[in-house]
């Protein structure tokens, strides 16, 4: 299958796509034509987590053999998760169920992404006859730069370089980054933003390397959420949750159920939507926001506009104002003439609407919703009382967006939902903290302890196994030295090249 541009008809292939993860007009990569509806439960009834995985993607990478899809599956959905299950859904009563992304190594849900896209990265070297080192370059608020590690770590011909803002992230992320395990990763705190390390990234990318400084022996990628490799996996897991329910009871057979979904990026719920073009029986799909609400401002008014104050939330993961995946959406629903118009708009004046006739095509497919911040903690405190099931914030503020639509009759009567589950609570101690009413003193860890004592929710050994382990990587440097830690990275791989 062939790959397209959101914003011109350029095509490449898979592996291109995959190699070079943005178009070269500054579009995302599209599958030329979406397959027909495929999933049917008679056929996918007894299939395992991994089984589901080659099933999907094979549609998308027609070029990857069934046998290699599914000797990726059964590596990238191994033992690194903690439940056979992959993604278990938890029914919580006949209305919802929660569907829990936090099984993996970083307890996020990038993980079921970042577990395979490396397999699908190394397939598409190969595929192009790359035979130089990938050197993938990161810069991450928090969850992602972990989960990528974690994905990439000793994965043969690749090394990941991770840049992450010294003062931007929480005590147990911060440990997550500076112990990270694995011979071809390296992890630097930055002084300075998220933004800073993004805009340094950005200008390495722009300027290749010379070959005496690692260019003959190092391509760099990137590990970034517009890539395919982390858009179609994330498809495989709606597919999933509906064979989930339907054996579980949750639903009938020929029955719908909704989906709301903790947005940033906005890739995670495009996965959804995607997941209902190839048949998958999502009725209604909820596209829930924080404080940092453009996109259902966008849903109400028809006009996207990111020049507004940009809020810090409990959901971090959130805070985005320009949601990169949504321009995959705009292109189904207007175009690609309209969404490279819409795009340059976006980057020269901040805004842009879109006309009545594309937001009635939007409103048919998605509805949007926000909470604020004491509308997230009232969520995680009420579902802890009335089911006994701890939330954490992103997932918080999806269940905040739900129940007020609920409240509102927006979600129709007798339907089934399910609430996308994006983080584990204990990634954010305080507010699980705040949610049971416990009080929490001392480290990161200590919290953890007395909140499994309070809840009696175990601590995950991914995060328990941190407080023990060497900090590897305590660096912080300058964000102008960012391009001569690369260059050295490169080198080093360089030197070492043939020995691994
Ligand atoms: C990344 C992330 C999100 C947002 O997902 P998008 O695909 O960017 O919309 C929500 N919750 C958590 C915990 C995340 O890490």
């Amino acid at each position: 299958m062939k790959y397209r541009s959101t914003r011109s008809t350029e095509t490449v292939t898979a592996a291109e796509a995959l190699l070079r993860g943005l178009a070269a007009d500054g579009g995302l990569y599209l599958p030329e034509k979406l397959p027909a509806p495929f999933v049917s439960y008679e056929k996918m009834r007894d299939f395992s987590y991994q089984e589901t995985a080659v099933c999907v993607l094979s549609r998308f990478f027609t070029e990857i053999p069934e046998e290699t899809l599914a000797d990726f599956a059964r590596k990238a959905y191994g033992s690194s998760f903690e439940t056979r299950e992959i993604v278990p859904v938890r029914t919580i009563n006949e209305s919802f169920s929660m569907a829990e992304m936090f099984h993996g190594r970083t307890c996020a849900f990038k993980d079921l992404a970042l577990s395979l896209f490396p397999y699908l990265l190394t397939w598409a070297k190969k595929e192009a006859g790359e035979d130089r080192q990938v050197l993938i370059l990161t810069a991450t608020s928090g969850d992602t730069g972990k989960a990528a590690l974690e994905g990439f770590r000793d994965v043969e011909g690749t090394n990941i370089c991770v840049f992450y803002p010294s003062h931007g992230v929480s005590p147990l992320q911060k440990d997550q980054m500076q112990k990270q395990e694995g011979d071809n990763v390296r992890v630097c705190g930055i002084e300075g933003n998220f933004d800073d390390a993004q805009s340094a990234v950005k200008a390495i990318f722009a300027a290749p390397l010379a070959p005496e400084e690692g260019g003959d022996a190092v391509v760099f990628s990137s590990a970034n959420s517009i890539n395919i490799g982390r858009l179609f996996p994330q498809v495989v897991y709606y597919v999933w949750i509906w064979l989930s329910l339907v054996r579980s009871g949750s639903i009938g057979q020929k029955e719908a159920f909704n989906v709301v979904v903790p947005t940033g990026n906005f890739g995670n719920i495009l996965a959804a939507w995607i997941a209902r073009k190839i048949g998958t029986p999502i009725g209604q799909l909820v596209c829930a926001s924080n404080e940092n609400h453009v996109l259902s401002d966008f849903f109400a008014t028809g006009t996207y506009d990111r020049r507004r104050e940009f809020h810090l939330t409990k959901s971090p993961s959130m805070d985005i104002l320009i949601s990169s995946n949504f321009e995959r959406f705009l292109y189904y629903m207007a175009g690609s003439k309209e969404t490279a118009e819409a795009m340059r708009l976006l980057a020269e004046e901040g805004a842009y609407t879109m006309p009545a006739d594309v937001m009635a095509r939007i409103g048919e497919e998605m509805t949007g919703g926000w909470a604020d911040e004491a509308a997230m903690a009232a969520a995680a405190s009420d579902v802890y009382e009335k089911y006994d099931y701890l939330m954490d914030p992103h997932t918080s503020v999806a269940y905040a967006v739900y129940s007020d639509l609920r409240r509102k009759g927006k979600i129709t009567r007798g339907t089934h939902t399910v609430i996308v589950s994006t983080a584990h609570p204990y990634k954010f101690p305080d507010a699980s903290a705040e949610a049971v009413h416990a009080e929490v003193s001392g480290s990161a860890y200590d919290r953890l302890r007395a909140l499994a004592d309070v809840t009696g929710i175990p601590v995950p050994p991914q995060l328990a196994r941190l407080e023990d382990a060497p900090v590897r990587f305590p660096g912080t440097i300058a964000r102008d030295a960012i391009a001569d830690y690369v260059k050295a990275y490169a080198g080093e791989i360089r030197k070492g090249r043939g020995q691994r």
